[in-house]
């Protein structure tokens, strides 16, 4: 299974987008950019989401330091922004962010969308979403 790490100083945005994401993906939650640093260097995961507005340290300033450390600066990392504003999704990947999603999430499908245009699909690379239910994939020949 896919690893995915959220950051996000808000509680209730990391557990509903880990609640989004758990039937998918493993994720690990981390409430602060320092904590994030510290648990990305331990434990690599396949895609980092990273809130820009947190106390301390901001987004910008974490992914900063994850495109300056050697072992992280390759980890596609996706923006999670509040107030969106025209321009801002240039604005965030002439920083550095591989993608860019607005918040609040209300489309499951839009984080899932922009995960997967940097990630292979969970289930298999090139194929759709596993329907739920009994699989219904024809058989090989
Ligand atoms: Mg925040």
């Amino acid at each position: 299974m896919p690893t995915l790490a959220v950051v996000d100083d808000n509680f209730d945005n990391r557990t509903l987008i880990q609640r989004m994401l758990q039937r998918l993906y493993q994720v690990t939650v981390y409430a602060s950019g320092a904590e994030a640093l510290e648990g990305l260097r331990g434990a690599l995961p396949d895609l980092v989401l990273l809130d820009i507005s947190m106390p301390d340290m901001d987004g910008t300033e974490v992914l900063r330091r994850i495109r300056a450390d050697e072992r992280l600066k390759r980890l596609p990392v996706i923006a999670l922004t509040a107030h969106a504003m025209t321009g801002d999704r240039e604005k965030y990947l002439a920083m550095g962010f591989n993608d860019y999603v607005t918040k609040p999430i209300v489309d499951r499908k839009i984080l899932y969308d922009a995960i997967t245009r940097h990630l292979p699909r969970p289930d298999a690379p090139g194929a759709p979403p596993a329907p739920p239910g009994p699989a219904a994939r024809p058989a090989a020949p």
